[in-house]
């Protein structure tokens, strides 16, 4: 168990900045609890970056990644920067280089459902008896959102716009590998979502993937459209495990996961390499709606900190008391904003709404 970690701290622009702030109140206590040295050293990606240094991803903070032991990444983007060139926007300038740069293949999205947020889901209860629990695994350095060539042409009506889906075996095969493993470890169910319907990459994902699950006969695979499982995420989502899906299509799913669960400030992502280097990150954007107000849920970021210090550092025990300090304050009544919708009910006005910072001292106070 390594006990002195270097933590890269990247909080971005929008609520990036105040959701952090509540996840280094978390870490704070984590570390008198157990024991941890955390080293923060805080660099500046996105729109700030702009600002500041005309670029997204300035080079002093990629050498400051490259010098860390693990990133914690709030969010980029916003109104301000949004009439940018595409390839100097926060997102497509910070984020897409950062993954490209690590090799970030695999994108881990957990959902699950906390017990005293059953009520919060837009689905009937009914659909959540007995909870829920998806891990979607994402592949995050290929397909349409690399693929080139990309970009525009022309004018006029025949003006067009065109990106290009592709991958390869060997990409395939690496998430397809780390998926199945994954699945070995949890209920030993894999689906499979491509478009192997109508799109040649998709049958070539179908077919790779297909050969690959005779390395792991202890895991049953199934395929699925992405449409059948966009509307089977809603219909039946007790029944999904693991979710394998290329980039676009695990992108689309794992928002709709993420308001099954009750709020899209409620679900984390990591993103790893092959050596194991990851960067940790809210799923959401940077929420310009409500960036300033101290309104964000920081329990997304909290959950990225815990998924941190479980992937990067095998300090389970450190995310799992993370995990039940945020249920005891959930189950305590406590609430931010959107995880209240409507505040008419009577059940909603049994809730404490906190603000983004009590949110985050709450559960700190419960790490023990
Ligand atoms: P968004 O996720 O920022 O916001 C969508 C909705 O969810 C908004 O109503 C917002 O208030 C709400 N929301 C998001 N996170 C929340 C939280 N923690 N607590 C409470 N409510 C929350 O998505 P968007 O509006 O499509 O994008 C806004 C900006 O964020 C854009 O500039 C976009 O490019 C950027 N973005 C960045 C990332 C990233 O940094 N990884 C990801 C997605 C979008």
């Amino acid at each position: 168990m390594k006990k002195t970690i270097k933590l890269a701290l990247l909080p971005g622009d929008g609520i990036g900045p105040e959701v952090m702030t509540a996840a280094l109140t978390v870490l704070k206590a984590v570390e008198r609890a157990y024991g941890l040295s955390v080293t923060v050293t805080e660099g500046l990606v996105g729109g700030i970056a702009i600002d500041t240094h005309g670029t997204a991803l300035p080079k002093e903070t990629l050498s400051l990644c490259e010098t860390s032991d693990a990133i914690l990444f709030g969010s980029v983007g916003g109104p301000k920067w949004e009439s940018l060139p595409p390839e100097k926007q926060p997102e497509r300038g910070a984020l897409l280089p950062l993954r490209k740069h690590f090799d970030l293949y695999a994108n881990l999205r957990p959902a699950f459902v906390y017990p005293a947020l059953i009520e919060a889901s837009p689905l009937k209860n009914n659909r959540l008896v007995g909870g829920l629990n998806i891990l979607i695994v994402r592949e995050l350095t290929s397909g349409i959102y690399f693929g080139k060539p990309k970009g525009r042409e022309g004018s006029g009506p025949s003006e067009r716009g065109f990106d290009t889906m592709a991958y390869s075996r060997s990409e395939i095969e690496r998430i397809a590998r780390f998926a199945f493993k994954t699945a070995q470890n949890r209920k030993k169910r894999l689906v499979s979502v491509d478009k192997a319907n109508v799109l040649a990459t998709m049958m070539f994902w179908r077919e790779v993937v297909t050969a690959i699950a005779k390395e792991f006969p202890d895991v049953t695979l199934s395929h699925l459209y992405v449409d059948n499982a966009a509307m089977q995420l809603i219909n039946a989502p007790q029944d999904f495990d693991v979710i394998l899906a290329p980039n676009m299509f695990g992108d689309i799913l794992s928002d709709e996961a993420a308001m099954i669960t009750g709020s899209i400030g409620m679900l984390a992502s990591a993103s790893l390499s092959a050596s194991g280097f990851g960067l940790y990150e809210p799923i959401g954007g940077s929420a310009p709606d409500i960036a300033g107000t101290n309104k964000a849920n920081p329990i997304a970021q909290i959950l990225s900190l815990a998924m941190l210090l479980e992937h990067s550092f095998a300090l389970n025990e450190c995310a799992t008391a993370i995990h039940n300090a945020i249920a005891r304050v959930l189950a305590d009544n406590y609430r931010t904003r959107d995880l209240v919708h409507d505040d008419n009910t009577r059940e909603a006005q049994q809730f404490n709404i906190l603000s983004t910072q009590e949110m985050g001292a709450a559960i700190a106070e419960k790490i023990t």
